[in-house]
């Protein structure tokens, strides 16, 4: 923990605050070259295998905390790696939720891991249901948010909407629940958000914020399941007390590292700038689509679709081998479609499918 403690820490589970935390024998290795402390095969998978792969990775990787900490503009003592945001949801929930004591906040129709996550906890979850605009109503979230309430997710932009959540609204849910509760900022798809800034720039004056962010979307990393939590060092230091032991495979970190390289970002910036063309290209062309009756507008790589009858149109797409988010069982949503934009050969296969003529890109 930092010299001064967070006084927020004092609202996390106090079980987690008392136990002694496991310490995994790759944390005590130090300079050693010798390594009889781990029960690992001193041999490689291989005869001639220089991997290192039957050694256990670093818990957290320096080289990759310092990136991480540089593509964010934080410091590397802020942040968190861990198997997804996925994970990161799930280690805030079960840090701070008591069983059957404890409630999550949360403005629905919203990514469904936040209350997965407080359910298999035992937390119960408060809804406060977005506005007609799709805007997270920061006075009606405070008006139900009770003393049980430590967690408060905000997804911006928010999956299945696509809308943005201006930064006064999680400042203003930061500042009333000061010292109470800690504001999860999801910024999953922020890339796509053009020049929005990040909730991290709140995190000097507001140690009740905490930012998650992915490789898994603009970084097209999905598959090796690297997510970050931005927050303050103590939030770290008691995630990690609860985090498996070796959460990131060694191959996960390279392949993190090297889309971190120059030229990993230089090609990730390419792409956002071609996905972001072809989300407007099907913003614009959607709406005179087969029973589309409206295209939400959106700051991330999908588009949230009505339709006259959503269910037709997911079969329709489905018959031409096309695959896209049925979204009806959210609250509000019941004929909408969420669509991630693919390539512009993917997306122009779509708008035929949907009885559009050739579009131009
Ligand atoms: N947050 C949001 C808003 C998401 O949409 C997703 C993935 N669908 C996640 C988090 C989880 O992402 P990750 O792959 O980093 O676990």
């Amino acid at each position: 923990m930092s010299a001064t403690t967070l006084k927020l820490l004092e609202r996390a589970r106090p079980e987690i605050l008392a136990m002694q935390p496991y310490s995994s024998a790759r944390m005590e290795a130090g300079q050693a070259t010798i390594m009889l402390n781990a029960n690992e095969s001193p041999w490689g998978p291989s005869d001639d295998d220089e991997s290192g792969l039957n050694r256990y990775p670093d818990p957290q990787p320096k080289a990759l905390r310092t990136r991480l900490g540089e593509l964010y503009g934080v410091a590397a003592e802020q942040v968190l790696v861990g198997r997804g945001s996925d994970e990161a949801i799930d280690l805030l929930v079960r840090a701070f939720c008591r069983e059957g004591r404890d409630t999550i906040a949360i403005s629905p129709p919203t990514f469904g891991m936040y209350a997965v996550a407080a359910r298999t906890q035992g937390a119960a979850v408060i809804e406060a249901p977005l506005a007609a605009d799709f805007s997270v109503d920061a006075e009606a979230l405070l008006a139900k948010i009770t003393d049980s309430t430590k967690l408060v997710f905000v997804c911006t932009p928010n999956n299945p909407t696509g809308a943005l959540v201006p930064l006064a609204t999680v400042e203003r849910l930061a500042l009333a629940l000061r010292d109470r509760a800690l504001v999860v900022v999801d910024e999953a798809y922020l890339e796509f958000a053009g020049d929005a800034a990040s909730a991290t720039t709140l995190l000097d004056s507001h140690d009740n914020i905490a930012v998650l962010r992915t490789l898994s979307k603009a970084y097209a990393l999905a598959g090796a399941r690297v997510g970050t939590l931005i927050a303050h060092a103590d939030i770290v230091a008691l995630l990690r007390r609860i985090q498996a032991p070796y959460p990131l495979p060694a191959l996960c970190v390279e392949a993190a590292l090297s889309a971190l390289s120059p030229r990993g970002l230089a090609r990730t910036r390419t792409r956002v700038e071609l996905l972001l063309g072809e989300r407007e290209r099907l913003a614009r062309t959607l709406p005179s689509a087969n029973g589309v009756l409206a295209v939400h507008p959106s700051a991330a790589n999908f588009l949230c679709v009505r339709f006259a009858d959503a269910q037709q149109a997911y079969r329709v797409l489905l018959e031409a081998g096309i695959v896209v988010r049925d979204v009806s069982r959210y609250p509000g949503l019941a004929d909408c479609l969420r669509i991630t934009i693919g390539t512009p050969q993917e997306n122009a296969i779509l708008l035929r499918s949907l009885g559009l003529r050739e579009v131009a890109a």
